[in-house]
């Protein structure tokens, strides 16, 4: 993109300013602003004192080594992250609190204390040593979501091996690009896991993907169905039988700070998926303290986020920032509307979840669905919600404030990235006055900027998102591709910055609003103009579920705007309602906004993780092939949307 400006006033934003109450102020872990102080006064300084709030076998000698675009956080420094969510714990007396009750979608249920964790995966840590896995030996691990996904992962770090999760819900194909990416040795899956009332036959696809990864020697079973899989002699394990001859004890490997915790391939919104790379202690000094800053976690909080492990969330919020912080965690197989669409409710009714941390695709989704479902539930036990993963727009950010949080709840819009390791931008929910559909401000010792196409800051304005300054959790690398992480991050100002990838606006009390991925943005007559507001002035429309815009080639404008747009159940799709859907974008942005087109469709393609893919979205408009759709969750959308635009 060659121009990326934003006149703040011209484009449309909200104004409503929500305050937490004053009993949520009074309680919350921040209640003032002296972190932001500290942090501005040293920032080193104040995340060595964040650091300190891990266990270390050894304190580090140097808190931060910057060799752009290179950092190494608490460096010499010695501890072991299965240790810090699990042995500390025991130590401290809290070996008999929950730290996971599990439910399948079949209605099946378990739950742990922090002490059966423990034993689980020493034992397992002790498997996987037994079969020849070293420290700095890669491991997959492609589960359903079942505890023992999270044991797999604190097994793999407590010795000291590189895990590399991939979520349950990818093809063979997938699963393979990734192994050999890795050069994975071990594979850890299980037979099967419900889904929508069916199994998915995990261990049949991984046999697939293992047709070809040379790398791997043996694959750990765990049994979730009925155990009816093929099992490769030599290769295959059951994870019951490992377990049965383990050894109840494993000493955590006493691993650098700036060691490998894992590698995590992204989301692959935009395109080919990196293989992320974070390291052990600045990333879990990252994930502690914001765990505790943002979800206000107390010891008796019953924290719930729906993210898979397979994602970045799930790791910095179900594992590694929960799990440090001794939570008890509710984690849930399968999906939101199985056997109905009250199953999210039941489940918060039913644990009494107090923290609620889910992604605006699912929001949107409950909206669609209608308030009848969580109206049916008691969720008088939440007291705080979170969202993650895309822009949450205003409509949806209100819905789920009133509907899930009956007003009593501060919501935190989180904004980060796999890359980032844990939030950046969010507000601290007893400190910071909320506006739905602003991400709120950067965390204190989380250094951000919306620079210009020169590099220059933009205080209040558009422009694209950068850290300006190392922190603890960031990437130290894409996996195998030096060259591909310098040009990624650090390309687009000449090795100064962190590059985001993010459409970003500030406005004048300092809070950021995201605008859509930079490759999205469309220059609509010379005018800059954010897919993410354009979008949330269609779900603002009553009629609207969802909305998915694009700039499409245009002669005369430059680009145009196509709206692809799902309506809420019962609303006519006619030239009555596209009209009505222009006028009101019209009406809320400006005339330069109005969609020329708008295309009325069930579904619009998404990623597995449930964001919008606009760059299918824009092939389709413009008639192109289509570019890398492997981490596409339902091809099918893609074909029926192109047939329909054709026919349009
Ligand atoms: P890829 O990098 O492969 O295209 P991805 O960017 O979707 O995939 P993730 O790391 O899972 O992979 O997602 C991070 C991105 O999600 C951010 O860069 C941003 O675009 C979006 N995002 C996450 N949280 C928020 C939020 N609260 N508000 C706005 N956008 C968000
Ligand atoms: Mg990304």
């Amino acid at each position: 993109m060659d121009e990326f400006k934003f006149e703040v006033d011209d484009l449309y934003h909200e104004t409503r300013i929500i305050h937490p109450s004053a009993l949520f102020q009074n309680l919350s872990n921040i209640k003032d602003d002296s972190l932001y102080q500290k942090a501005k006064a040293d920032r080193v300084a104040f995340w060595e004192e964040c650091a300190g709030k891990l266990d270390w076998f050894k304190p580090w000698d140097k808190a931060l080594v910057w060799q752009k675009p290179y950092a190494q956080w608490f460096a010499g420094g010695k501890l072991n992250a299965s240790y810090n969510c699990l042995d500390r714990h025991i130590k401290a007396n809290l070996g008999n609190k929950t730290a996971l009750f599990w439910e399948g979608e079949n209605g099946d249920e378990k739950s742990f204390t922090y002490a059966d964790c423990y034993l689980e995966v020493n034992k397992l840590a002790n498997c996987l040593k037994s079969l020849g896995v070293a420290k700095g030996d890669r491991v997959a691990i492609y589960m359903p979501m079942i505890p023992e996904a999270v044991f797999a992962m604190l097994a793999c770090a407590r010795i000291g091996a590189i895990h590399t999760v991939v979520f349950g819900g990818f093809s063979a194909e997938a699963l393979q690009e990734r192994i050999n990416d890795a050069q994975a040795k071990l594979l850890i899956t299980a037979d099967g896991g419900w889904r929508r009332g069916k199994l998915v036959p995990l261990k049949t696809i991984a046999d697939a993907a293992l047709a070809n990864t040379p790398s791997i020697h043996d694959v750990i079973v765990v049994q979730r169905a009925d155990g009816r899989v093929a099992m490769k002699s030599g290769r295959d394990h059951w994870y019951h039988d490992c377990l049965r001859h383990a050894k109840p004890y494993c000493a955590p490997e006493e691993m650098d700070s700036e060691d490998i915790l894992y590698i995590l391939y992204t989301s692959g919104t935009t395109g080919k998926p990196k293989g992320i790379v974070h390291s052990t202690g600045g990333y879990l000094t990252g994930v502690n303290v914001t765990t505790h800053w943002v979800f206000d976690l107390k010891a008796n909080d019953v924290f719930w986020c729906t993210a898979d492990v397979g994602w970045v969330t799930g790791h910095s919020y179900t594992v590694y920032g929960p799990m440090s912080n001794a939570a008890t965690q509710v984690i849930y197989e399968g999906a939101p509307d199985f056997p109905e669409r009250d199953r999210f409710w039941r489940i918060i009714e039913k644990y009494k979840v107090s923290i609620f941390y889910t992604a605006p695709t699912a929001i949107r989704a409950f909206m669609k669905w209608g308030e009848q479902w969580p109206k049916k539930c008691n969720l008088g036990s939440l007291r705080l919600l979170g969202s993650v993963g895309e822009p949450i727009n205003p409509e949806a950010w209100v819905w789920y404030h009133e509907n899930i949080g009956n007003y009593r709840c501060p919501v935190v819009d989180t904004w980060w990235q796999t890359e980032t390791g844990a939030i950046m931008i969010t507000t601290l929910p007893g400190l910071t006055p909320m506006k739905p559909g602003s991400a709120g401000k950067p965390l204190p010792g989380i250094d951000a900027e919306i620079l210009n196409e020169e590099g220059q800051a933009i205080p209040v304005g558009g422009g694209f998102l950068s850290l300006t300054s190392p922190w603890p959790s960031m990437l130290r690398g894409i996996w195998g591709d030096p060259k591909r992480y310098e040009q990624t991050y650090w390309g687009r100002w000449s090795g100064k910055y962190y590059f985001a990838g993010d459409g970003t606006k500030r406005d004048k009390d300092g809070y950021f609003w995201f605008l859509g991925r930079v490759d999205d943005i469309m220059l609509v007559a010379g005018h800059n103009i954010s897919t993410a507001e354009v979008e949330s002035a269609l779900v603002d429309n009553q009629m609207v579920a969802e909305a998915a815009v694009v700039g499409v080639k245009d002669e005369v404008k430059g680009q145009a705007i196509v709206a692809f747009v799902i309506l809420k159940e019962g609303n006519p799709i006619n030239a009555q309602s596209e009209e009505i859907l222009k006028e009101h974008v019209s009406q809320k942005i400006g005339a330069i906004a109005r969609p020329s087109r708008i295309i009325f469709t069930a579904d619009v393609p998404k990623t597995r993780s449930g964001k919008i893919m606009r760059r299918l979205l824009r092939d389709i408009a413009e008639g192109r092939v289509l570019g890398d759709i492997t981490t596409l969750a339902d091809p099918n959308v893609v074909a029926a949307l192109k047939e329909k635009y054709q026919e349009a």
